[in-house]
């Protein structure tokens, strides 16, 4: 049979191996956030490499409009011209002048137009073709990582099996009710100091102040104490 006190030592040590479980599974939580990161990039890239395609089929399809603008305009002008060589009035003669003062600066707009969004649309595809190839290369770097998760993540429960094990041990070890308190104030305080200790007065963890009989029961372990404030084991750090 353990006494109130090995128990409590024996709470105390299962409560740093969990600590020490927590760690590794943090190991392993970072690992798997670094990839969370890199395809949170990839998804952005992804994103943008849609809206790029969209862009350069609307410049292709605005630059052959505009093309087939410029053409009919240039044929135009070619017949505009070739009709002045036959004009026979005045009257005509300014007609046909006016037409080619419009038809030529819209030509020139048109042109220039054009040359804008070409260039536009060489941009994008330079965007394009860096997206892609960003897309490729963290394909393979995710895949790399994945691997080192996997390596990560053996090692890691290999020490969390070595520490499982170890509780266990304490556990058969501890009387049945004083663990059975300990699991339940485990949900709500796993990692989280389920069992504290006494500074002065008061309970470590809340600050809570306990009454001078709760007091002398912690300091004697004639009884397993609950602080009054967060529910929390109490405990006494002066004999064990
Ligand atoms: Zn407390």
């Amino acid at each position: 049979m353990s006494t109130l006190q090995d128990d409590l030592g024996n709470l105390l040590e299962i409560q740093s191996l969990e600590m020490k479980i927590k760690a590794h599974l943090d190991t392993i939580k970072e690992e798997k956030s670094r990839l969370n990161r890199v395809e949170k990039f990839r998804e952005a890239k992804t994103k943008r490499r849609e809206e790029v395609e969209s862009e350069i089929k609307n410049l292709n399809d605005f630059i052959n409009k505009n093309e087939k603008e410029i053409f009919s305009i240039e044929s135009k002008l070619k017949q505009t011209e070739s009709h002045l060589a036959m004009v026979s009035t005045q009257q005509e003669l300014g007609a046909l002048e006016n037409e080619l003062k419009s038809l030529k600066p819209k030509l020139e707009e048109l042109q220039d137009h054009g040359l804008a969004q070409l260039e536009r649309l060489e941009d994008f595809e330079n965007e394009a073709i860096e997206l892609q190839e960003f897309l490729n290369g963290s394909s393979d770097t995710i895949k790399e990582i994945e691997s080192e998760i996997e390596d990560v993540k053996n090692v890691e429960n290999k020490h969390i099996e070595q520490l499982k094990s170890r509780i266990n041990l304490l556990v058969e070890q501890t009387s049945k009710e004083v663990y059975q308190s300990f699991h339940q104030l485990n949900q709500k305080y796993q990692y989280n100091k389920p069992v504290t200790f006494l500074m002065g007065k008061d309970c470590r963890e809340c600050r809570f102040q306990v009454d001078q009989g709760m007091i002398l029961e912690i300091e004697r372990f004639t009884a397993l104490c609950f602080c009054h404030g967060c529910g929390r084991i109490l405990t006494t750090n002066h004999s064990s």
